[in-house]
């Protein structure tokens, strides 16, 4: 019963009713979200609205920037210089050097010709596709690509094609079908990295199946920008494609800085298209100067050092290492995603309740988010955690796998 019951119209009641009904159908359901309220800045360690000291050990802060004090220095600075912001779209009166030495610094970070800049990947993916492919051609994806992709690709009108998650021979047989079919130009899409399993996708093999079909490539790099690579480049540094990969996407809300904001970086051809066409970049307000100023501070330092990739890399070599050492089952792999297996989804969901109150953060993901039966907690390292704090988190670990009888 709510306050305003009282007040509303019967096509209001069955609206609002509705509404009701589905919240606590998800609640029944145990997939209603709660959000954690956090009364610090973002960091290794936070501090959570009850007061509790956390080890964080679920944010996408890979290279430990978000609430970091050089980068508040630098956001403050820029805003000093900049402004707040800009009231404006960016080909009206939105666009400042800040953006343009930004996405110049983008380009040149990630190998490439140009970038333009977008309010967030989520609208970088929503507004590449549309502009760029139309009917005659066909978009060729991962099942597993991030919601964004999906979404963007909806709004295309070019044929989809879907390849099982990770599976060449898939892949091949759409390429193929998608050349039967006569299309024109043909686009495979990727996550760099696949957020849930920490899957680092099969850069090189899927450039040459590009090249043998004639297809241009187009990764996500949300999980891989800023430490994926000998120098932090990304994924298709990691697998020595750069300089073969048609179109990058990624965002500045994880490891670059942590704030938000997102970009396509490609060929400059594509780039001016997308700037008179992309819908997300013609139609919404242009970056916080602050951010765009602070992101450029980021690329700067990642470009002269790799001392925050390489902490990263050495911190999640050791958690694996050492996870693996008590008992626990993970995904196998390199990435700072830890998928760290409980399978049953009330095990994932009392282990990260307990982790919780013995000082660790980590999220339980299960179905649907995951398949049934394949419920985890997924740890992200990050280069901002100490060897003690991951010793610390370990110690939790064991204790809480202890407890629950997942290891001896
Ligand atoms: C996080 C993420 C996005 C969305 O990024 P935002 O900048 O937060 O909108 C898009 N794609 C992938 C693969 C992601 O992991």
């Amino acid at each position: 019963m709510s306050a305003h019951d009282n007040l509303s119209q019967p096509h209001q009641t069955a609206f609002y009713s509705g509404l009701q009904k589905t919240i606590s159908d998800l609640r029944d359901a145990g997939l209603y979200k709660v959000e954690r309220v956090l009364a610090s800045r973002q960091g290794a360690e936070v501090v959570a609205s009850d007061g509790r000291h956390l080890i964080n050990m679920c944010a996408n802060n890979y290279l430990g920037l978000s609430g970091n004090e050089s980068m508040v220095q630098a956001s403050i600075k820029a805003t000093e210089e900049f402004g707040y912001g800009l009231s404006s779209v960016r080909f009206i009166c939105g666009t400042q050097t800040v953006h343009k030495q930004l996405e110049e610094a983008i380009a040149q970070f990630l190998g490439t010709e140009d970038t333009i800049l977008y309010a967030a990947a989520f609208d970088a993916n929503g507004g590449v596709f549309e502009p760029l492919f139309d009917a005659d051609d066909a978009i060729i994806s991962d099942a597993l690509n991030h919601a964004s992709i999906i979404d963007g690709i909806r709004l295309c009108k070019a044929a989809r094609y879907r390849y099982a998650h990770n599976d060449m021979a898939d892949l091949e047989k759409q390429l193929q079908d998608a050349t039967a079919a006569g299309k024109r130009h043909k686009v495979i899409v990727t996550d760099g990295v696949f957020s849930m399993d920490g899957t680092i996708a099969q850069l090189d093999k899927i450039c040459d199946l590009a090249d043998q079909y004639g297809a241009l490539v187009m990764i996500d790099e949300c999980h891989a920008s800023g430490f994926m690579g000998a120098t932090g480049r990304g994924t298709h540094e990691h697998h020595n494609v750069m300089g073969r990969i048609d179109i990058i996407t990624g965002t500045l809300g994880k490891a670059l800085g942590g704030a938000m904001g997102g970009f396509v970086s490609a060929r400059r051809e594509v780039i001016e298209i997308l700037r008179q066409k992309s819908r997300p970049y013609l139609f919404s307000n242009t970056l916080a100067p602050s951010i765009a100023g602070a992101s450029l501070a980021v690329l700067k330092q990642l470009s002269s050092s790799t001392e925050l990739r390489d902490r990263l890399h050495a911190n999640t070599a050791h958690f694996r290492r050492e996870i693996e050492q008590l008992g626990f089952t993970i995904k196998p792999g390199t990435h700072p995603v830890v998928p760290v297996m409980l399978f049953e989804a009330t095990v994932a969901q009392q282990f990260a309740a307990r982790l919780y109150e013995l000082g660790v953060l980590v999220s339980g993901f299960f179905f649907p988010v995951v398949p049934m039966g394949q419920a985890r907690v997924r740890v992200q390292l990050s280069a901002a955690h100490t060897t003690e704090q991951i010793n610390t988190v370990l110690a939790a670990f064991a204790q809480a796998g202890r407890e629950l009888n997942i290891i001896k």
